[in-house]
């Protein structure tokens, strides 16, 4: 009798925010390009909007054995799903997605088509126990930064030690309870979750429960690379032995496709992208464009677009600025800027509502990024070599900002500030006075970023080392 072996069906699971879904996405492209069957499971919510904005249903028909699925993620369709609406997104889950995640995988493993591993969002540790109960090994992909994920993982004891939460207002305090970090890690960079008066704030309970459900999960996936994460690494294998890290993703997937496959032909944005802004940057001199963007989920105030306009207006710097419209505090809504700035603008700089990010980095004429420091950000900003100011907004951006600035040297950190004169005088450092000095070391980590990815690097090997541990954990 002829013995047919089926390739393992894996159910990708990413929690419903862009950065979650656009990595994990990628993630599924690259499982899919290396023979995986993939169910990927998305909120109702975002689906229709990546149907909307991007061409996900052709690009993915090409892989045999791809499907999407689409679950509820607990909210009404008018809610924002903005950052300061987090916890709304996490009850929903819990109250709506995952009961009805378990009834799909109870339906799925009776099936004739079983799904034999779960790859699930590192923040949602009910995949693990929905796991379990039908007996399928679970993944996790942690989609922010390895030293975030340490400052959560060490949460216990900073809450121990009685570092958290803080017991005065010196910001500055240097933090001894995230071992590996005691030299640099000062309070202002912990996850801002840590900002809380109460050890038993729900947030703040709700990250480090989430983090430290990790050992529980089969593997840990890793956006990073082990040159940039090493030491960060070596502390999380002594809990999470199993990890596998194949950053920058976004890149990873480019280096697996036909070589004429384009970022923007890759989009998996919940926004529709503004390609306008290429044409402007084409016709912008190298490097002299420091590109302005907070991310899928910042929510800024009139006064802080205006401290940013002014700052950026007069360090003299050209400028491409992604103000998404739903990214102004509901009281400001309906904001416009003065003319006067607008005038200036046109001249110097160009506003749109979405960019396509990927792209925006990788050209010639970008030579800084004014950041919130999300993690994918942050990643694609080291992969395109460009340097970083960094205005981290929540969760691990704090602790990532510190790193760009003290760790990698790949620019300079600007949290709990947001002036006009401060922001003028970073533009002008990263833009001019210090500019050769960061490039320089952004290009060298640019370089071992790349190295990562061509064959026998670190992350292309671990790639293969993990299809394999798929293989065998779905036989
Ligand atoms: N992004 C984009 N266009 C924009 C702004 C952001 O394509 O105008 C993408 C960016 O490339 C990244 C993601 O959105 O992949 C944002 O993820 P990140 O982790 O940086 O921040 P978050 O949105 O989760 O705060």
């Amino acid at each position: 009798m002829e013995h047919r072996s089926v390739s393992p069906h894996v159910l990708v699971f990413p929690f419903p925010i862009q950065g979650h879904v656009n990595s994990m996405l990628k993630l599924a492209e690259l499982l899919s390009l290396a023979g995986l069957r993939i169910t990927f499971l998305n909120s109702d919510y975002n689906h229709n909007r990546l149907l909307r904005y991007t061409n996900i249903l052709d690009r993915f028909t090409r892989y045999a054995g791809f499907r999407f699925q689409t679950i509820s993620d607990g909210l009404p369709q008018d809610h924002p799903r903005t950052g300061v609406q987090l916890k709304d997104m996490f009850n929903g889950m819990k109250a709506t997605t995952k009961p009805l995640f378990r009834e799909m995988i109870m339906s799925w493993c009776r099936s004739s088509d079983p799904v034999t591993c779960i790859i699930a969002d590192g923040i949602m540790g009910f995949a693990i126990d929905v796991g379990n109960e039908v007996g399928v090994p679970t993944i996790f992909f942690r989609t922010s930064s390895p030293c975030a994920f340490w400052a959560y993982f060490s949460l216990p004891q900073l809450i121990e030690a009685g570092e958290v939460p803080f017991k005065d207002d010196d910001m500055d305090q240097l933090v001894t309870s995230v071992p590996g970090m005691e030299g640099f890690l000062r309070r202002r960079d912990l996850p801002s979750f840590c900002r809380t008066k109460d050890a038993n704030d729900p947030n703040l309970q709700l990250v480090m429960i989430e983090t430290r459900q990790t050992p529980r999960a089969d593997a840990l996936i890793l956006n990073t690379f082990e040159d940039l994460d090493g030491a960060t690494l070596s502390q999380i294998r002594s809990h999470c032995p199993k990890i596998y890290t194949i950053g920058p993703l976004h890149a990873h997937l480019k280096s697996r496709l036909a070589s004429e496959t384009t970022a923007s032909q890759l989009s998996n944005s919940l926004w529709e992208e503004d390609k306008s802004c290429i044409a402007w940057l084409d016709r912008q001199p190298s490097k002299s464009v420091i590109y302005v963007s907070f991310g899928s989920l910042t929510v800024i105030t009139k006064e802080e677009v205006m401290e940013f306009w002014h700052g950026l207006v007069n360090s003299g710097s050209r400028f491409l600025w992604v103000i998404r419209p739903d990214s102004l505090t509901e009281k400001d809504g309906g904001f416009q800027p003065p003319a006067q700035l607008w005038e200036v603008t046109k001249e110097r700089g160009q506003i749109v509502g979405w960019a396509p990010q990927e792209e925006v980095l990788a050209h010639p004429a970008v030579g800084g990024f004014l950041t919130h420091s999300g993690w994918n950000s942050t990643i694609e900003s080291i992969f395109a070599g460009v340097p970083m100011t960094c205005w981290p907004y929540f969760a691990d951006q704090q602790v990532n900002s510190r790193f760009v600035s003290h760790v990698w040297k790949l620019g300079m950190d600007m949290k709990d500030t947001c002036d006009r004169v401060t922001i003028e005088k970073m533009v002008r450092d990263l833009m001019e006075k210090r500019s050769t000095e960061f490039t320089k070391s952004a290009e060298a980590m640019a370089k071992l970023a790349r190295s990562s990815l061509s064959e026998g690097g670190s992350s292309y090997c671990n790639f293969s080392r993990l299809i394999e541990s798929i293989r065998l954990m779905s036989a």
